[in-house]
């Protein structure tokens, strides 16, 4: 396992929310970050059917175009009654011809719940794998997870993507009622920094 070794280390996304957490979740380890869209870096196509093929493909562009180490996210929603849709194709229900709406992506989901009959409680989980790859090539791979229950109505007006339609296992509030702190102690993405932590910066 190779150690963080840089001064800055790359945030490979253009999605804001995602930026804020894992940002709030490095403040801890004193490492300067900057992000792809900061540095005018184009978003590569996401070509492969995987979250960990996808979250190469961001965590490698970022790294070369920029000589920096470079942190890619892929993340996404699995529900069960729908086979595991969306999935890693979760951003992509989101998708109209005037840009992503996750409003609209949460009601399709809501809808496709219905068309399948699912009886409730509508388990799913937040899937997020982390790519850390550095300039030379050289990479590393974390995961994390987060149980929990799809709702309707949605709930809740912070948070992003599909925040107001998840209450996390264990409590009764969804992702977007609670604070970012309360979601960034339990959500897939922590899960999966704390372990890039433990392994790369403690
Ligand atoms: P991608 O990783 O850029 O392909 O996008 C994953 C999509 O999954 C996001 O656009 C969100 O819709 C959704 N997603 C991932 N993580 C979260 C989260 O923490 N809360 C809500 N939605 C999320």
């Amino acid at each position: 396992m190779r150690r963080f070794d840089g001064e800055t280390l790359l945030i490979a996304t253009h999605n804001a929310g995602k930026l804020d957490e894992m940002r709030a979740m490095l403040a801890q380890t004193g490492v300067s970050v900057v992000s792809s869209s900061t540095l005018g870096l184009a978003e590569p196509d996401e070509t492969e059917d995987s979250f960990l093929g996808n979250a190469r493909i961001k965590a490698h562009y970022a790294a070369k175009a920029s000589g920096l180490i470079a942190l890619g996210d892929d993340s996404g929603l699995e529900v069960d009654a729908l086979d595991g849709a969306p999935g890693v194709y979760t951003a992509d229900w989101a998708e109209t011809p005037g840009g992503r709406d996750f409003s609209l992506a949460m009601l399709r989901v809501h809808d496709a719940l219905l068309a399948a009959n699912a009886p409730k409680p509508w388990h799913a989980r937040f899937r997020c794998t982390l790519v850390l790859a550095w300039p030379d090539g050289h990479e590393q791979v974390f995961e994390g997870a987060v149980e929990g229950a799809l709702t309707w109505p949605v709930r809740g007006k912070d948070g992003h993507g599909f925040d107001p339609m998840f209450v996390p296992e264990g409590d009764s509030r969804t992702f977007a009622e609670m604070s970012a702190d309360e979601k960034n102690r339990v959500s897939h993405r922590f899960r999966a920094i704390r372990a890039l932590r433990t392994k790369c910066f403690t």
